[in-house]
């Protein structure tokens, strides 16, 4: 059994049906629109903290990592996750910065580590320290179709994830084996999120981020929030989309951090135009963790 080594693999496994082209010529047409409305561009150069997340990096998606590091270089800071953390905590927002994370720790992470390093970006690898090292092809043909709905592709091993660290990037914790957290027992949650964080600190000397798997609100009860924090790390990230401005210092606990999910094989301007409305909304209502997700 072979894995999957390239981004065309993925769609031969969940072809794009009749709904996603329906989405995507939406999608053209509104970024389009939107762009001759002068609001793209307008939206995109607004102060802000904007955190990017990509789960992939297959070789065919690598001159397109490429392509959107330099075109929104041109116009945003790319800052480490732990310096978009602190400017937001401190309120220290005066231009627009992006921030580029990666979950799941697949062994394709390091081909993107690489040209994110090239092009002087460090970016946040949120990995699941049970499936590290993982070699055995029928548990990663199983852990990818039911926890990640794709077809069987390799994980980092501990070497990788420290050469990864050794280009500048910052390993965070994505729990232990990406289960719905909301799904365990208190105690389970606990020892999951502690133990995810213990396994890192053990092999690289640091954990200071957590992203939770499947990122909606929902998908982290409100004491999995407090165990982050009593875990010991410094930030917690959802998948919902949106970006952060800040007009007045936050404890880390305050801080839920929002993300904006990338595809590298989605055309760019698409891209654009998902950053530019979420940085349009930007509100510091957005900061914290919803009362009732
Ligand atoms: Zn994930």
């Amino acid at each position: 059994m072979g894995f999957a080594e390239r981004y065309a693999d993925v769609k031969a496994f969940a072809p794009v049906g009749l709904r996603g082209h329906l989405r995507h010529a939406a999608l053209t047409g509104l970024s389009s629109w939107y762009r001759a409305q002068g609001r793209l561009e307008e939206s995109l150069a607004r102060p802000r903290v904007q955190f990017l997340y990509i789960h992939h990096t297959f070789t065919d998606e690598l001159p397109a990592l490429e392509r959107l590091i330099q075109n929104l270089g041109r116009t945003h800071a790319f800052i480490p996750y732990g310096e978009a953390v602190d400017r937001i905590l401190k309120a220290r927002i005066d231009r627009p910065y992006l921030c580029v994370s990666s979950d799941d720790g697949f062994r394709n992470n390091l081909d993107g580590g690489r040209v994110l390093r090239d092009h002087g970006v460090s970016a946040c690898f949120f990995i699941n320290p049970g499936l590290i090292g993982l070699r055995d092809p029928e548990r990663i043909r199983q852990v990818c179709a039911e926890r990640l709905h794709f077809p069987p592709v390799a994980f980092l091993d501990w070497d990788e994830v420290n050469e990864l660290a050794a280009m500048g990037h910052e390993i965070g914790s994505h729990s232990w084996e990406h289960r719905r957290l909301g799904s365990l027992s208190m105690e389970a949650l606990h020892d999951d999120i502690g133990r995810s964080r213990d396994a890192i600190v053990d092999h690289v000397g640091a954990a200071p981020h957590f992203a939770y798997p499947y990122g909606r609100f929902r998908d982290l009860p409100a004491e999995g929030v407090k165990a982050v924090f009593e875990a010991g790390h410094r930030s917690c990230a959802s998948a919902e989309r949106g970006c952060h401005i800040s007009d007045a210092p936050l404890q880390n606990n305050q801080l839920h951090i929002r993300r904006d999910h990338v595809i590298l094989d989605w055309p760019l301007e698409h891209v654009r135009y998902f950053l530019a409305n979420s940085a349009r909304r930007a509100s510091t209502a957005k900061n914290g963790y919803p009362a009732q997700p």
